[in-house]
């Protein structure tokens, strides 16, 4: 299986050409076709497995095929800490830095008036916590109203660390939201409920996590 195969266009195949991946990862060969059509998808897949490209790579090359007047943001990713809003913004960089799409991540502990002003800049995806961009959506300071993409990462630590009314709060409010995309590394009863009311027929998709390092184990011979 390739990337080629899985139907991204040459610009994500050479971004991911570049970053050394030589063939999909099992949540990428399955969550990638589906979300490149349009469906939901429900990911139960930890870190370490390529989760992030499996639904980055579809999303960019879902809002570079089409122009948006004044740059609003189309694609929301929510995810429970600072560390990993970085690191998904920093894939999207990577896998889109031969697309002409801009990115920002905002997150709670920090300042809020740099972020306002990369949003007044106009970003097409928009990585963030949900405490703070529910700061900033009371504040006004960020426009939800072109986003058609959203998904949840890490769904389940999001929820357990109480993010949940925030979560459905953010979500209610994108009336023109077409997709969700769920990431979770267990599919836990909350998970589950947020599915059940914000998604429609998701593709439901499971990989076995990374094997765990296993300790060094030296073996020893005895003769009787
Ligand atoms: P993630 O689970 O998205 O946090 O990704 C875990 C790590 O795997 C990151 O360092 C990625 O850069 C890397 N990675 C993701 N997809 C692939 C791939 N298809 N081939 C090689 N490395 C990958």
């Amino acid at each position: 299986m390739t990337f080629q195969e899985l139907g991204l266009n040459e610009p994500i195949l050479r971004a991911l050409a570049d970053q050394g991946y030589e063939q999909p990862s099992p949540i990428q060969a399955k969550a990638i076709p589906p979300a490149l059509t349009g469906r939901d998808v429900l990911g139960c897949a930890q870190t370490g497995t390529g989760k992030t490209c499996a639904f980055a790579a579809p999303i960019l090359q879902q809002l570079s095929g089409h122009k948006a007047q004044g740059r609003p943001i189309r694609a929301l990713i929510l995810t429970p800490t600072r560390e990993l809003a970085l690191q998904i913004q920093e894939s999207f960089e990577a896998y889109g830095k031969y697309l002409p799409l801009r990115s920002t991540v905002i997150f709670g502990g920090v300042g809020q008036a740099p972020q306002v002003e990369r949003l007044k800049n106009g970003v097409d995806i928009l990585v963030a916590t949900p405490g703070r961009l529910m700061d900033h959506m009371k504040r006004r300071t960020v426009r939800l109203d072109k986003v058609q993409t959203v998904v949840l990462d890490e769904a389940d630590r999001m929820l357990d660390m109480g993010f949940v009314r925030d979560v459905t709060r953010i979500l209610d409010q994108l009336k023109h939201r077409r997709n969700l995309g769920m990431f979770s590394a267990t599919i836990s009863r909350e998970v589950m409920d947020i599915s059940w009311v914000y998604q429609r027929d998701p593709v439901e998709i499971t990989v076995r996590p990374v094997e765990e390092s296993k300790p060094d184990i030296t073996q020893y011979r005895i003769d009787l």
